[in-house]
């Protein structure tokens, strides 16, 4: 270890510095998540009704898979087609707001137990 550095080797206090740890590990993983979604996702394939096509005795021919992205609006459903590539970053998005919503309820029940007195806090 090289003693020219300076005064102090200690590092900055981290910015969670006086969050109970549990608190500081949820807040961890939440600037993790990148995009959030909410909705539904569908991937289908289609038969185009050309009595001709392949699709029409083949089920396996039918086309697709075509990827829909499904919302309510107040009293209203929007349906989106989407591409393969934005139904990937969808997917991930919908992953993330399921654990977003699980780890703000850890990090609600943690605030409790910090406020009535279950303190743990970080020197
Ligand atoms: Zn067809």
């Amino acid at each position: 270890m090289k003693k020219s550095r300076g005064i102090s080797n200690k590092r900055p206090s981290p910015p969670s510095s006086g969050v109970p740890a549990r608190i500081a590990a949820i807040q961890a993983q939440l600037v993790r998540l990148d995009y959030i979604g909410s909705g539904t996702l569908h991937t289908r394939t289609k038969v185009c009704g050309k009595p001709n096509c392949r699709c029409a005795h083949n089920p396996a021919a039918r086309h697709g898979p075509y990827h829909e992205w499904s919302w309510r609006e107040g009293n209203r459903g929007i349906h989106l087609v989407i591409t393969r590539d934005q139904a990937k970053a969808l997917r991930r998005a919908l992953r993330n707001y399921r654990r977003l919503k699980k780890l703000l309820a850890r990090w609600e029940e943690e605030s409790a137990r910090t406020i009535l007195g279950e303190v743990d806090i970080n020197p």
